[in-house]
């Protein structure tokens, strides 16, 4: 088992529409505000981006057989003592921290000047009656205001850091399979946030062309290359052991 340097960056957040993501604060009459950053702008959390991709390979290890142990809840998750699934081997689990850091995803350059006079040109408000499910009716009390940001925004993230890979027998050049479930989930989100059934958080993301492992860079299609031998980790892993 290796422990290797990984740098994936930039990780371009390309909004189809408006960003809902909601910090759960409440803000005047708005119930439901957008993530800012130190500066005011409207940003995408790490732990989001990360809680996100991590569902997305959870999933993509479940489909193709693999052990994937209960999170988010603490008490569900590979523990510091027992062999960690290979999902809490690339996002961590308690009392294992990962080495990996993701980075808030931030507006670039060219939106932070265009903002910069009026921050709160990058926001508007919306909304709507909740109605009650079961008598079909609403009331005042249930509107309920969200805040949106203006369409079609993107951002930028990254992923740095040191990951102890599983490599995959006969392929010295690709980084294992840790490296290949988090590319192969990158791959799959296309939502962020709330709100994607009203037309808010959808996302295309785009992984720079060749991502750095150790010395080498590797073009993520050619890691992707490997998807189909995803499903051999556990056995791989215990011939290792
Ligand atoms: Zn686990």
């Amino acid at each position: 088992m290796a422990r290797v340097k990984i740098e994936i960056r930039p990780l371009t957040i390309q909004m189809d529409g408006p960003l809902v993501l909601g910090t759960g604060f409440r803000r005047g009459l708005i119930h439901r505000t957008v993530e800012r950053d130190a500066d005011g702008f409207a940003c995408i959390p790490a732990s989001s981006l990360k809680g996100r991709v991590r569902r997305a390979c959870e999933q993509l290890a479940k489909d193709v057989g693999l052990r994937v142990c209960h999170a988010p809840r603490p008490s569900g998750m590979c523990s510091a003592h027992k062999q960690a699934c290979l999902v809490c081997r690339v996002f961590g689990a308690p009392g294992r921290g990962s080495n990996l850091r993701w980075q808030d995803a931030r507006l670039p350059e060219v939106y932070r000047s265009a903002f910069k006079a009026i921050r709160e040109a990058q926001f508007y408000a919306r909304t709507q009656v909740q109605l009650s499910r079961a008598l079909g009716t609403s009331a005042p009390e249930r509107l309920f205001t969200s805040e949106f940001t203006v369409e079609d925004l993107h951002f930028a993230s990254s992923i740095t850091g040191w990951l102890e890979i599983t490599p995959i027998a006969g392929d010295e050049l690709t980084g294992g399979y840790e490296i290949l479930l988090l590319i192969a989930g990158l791959r799959l989100i296309n939502t962020i946030g709330g709100a994607a059934s009203r037309g808010a958080g959808w996302i295309s993301l785009t992984l720079p062309e060749k991502v750095r492992i150790g010395d080498m860079e590797v073009h993520w299609k050619k890691i992707l290359e490997n998807v189909e031998l995803l499903r051999w980790y556990q056995e791989e892993k215990s011939y290792d052991n």
